[in-house]
């Protein structure tokens, strides 16, 4: 799912029209401009959040399998 984007007509700059590309982050909902405006869904603070909470996520999984890991040898 992709958030929504929006493009605003701001006039002419000789032969380019100038065109104001802003998304509509999926998490806080605010409008903001980024460069890679088509493959982010998040503004650049939820971004930052999002790729802490995913690291943080893998973290928790790491330690919970050698938790397991390490139960077992006990168990032996
Ligand atoms: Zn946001």
């Amino acid at each position: 799912m992709k958030g929504k984007i929006t493009k605003e007509y701001l006039g002419r700059e000789g032969l380019r029209s100038i065109v104001k590309v802003s998304n509509i982050c999926t998490i806080c909902e605010k409008e903001y401009a980024a460069q890679n405006i088509y493959t982010s869904m998040y503004c650049p603070e939820c971004a930052a959040e999002v790729k802490k909470e995913k690291t943080r996520l893998r973290v928790a999984k790491y330690r919970a399998k050698k938790l397991t890991e390490e139960n077992k040898i006990e168990g032996l």
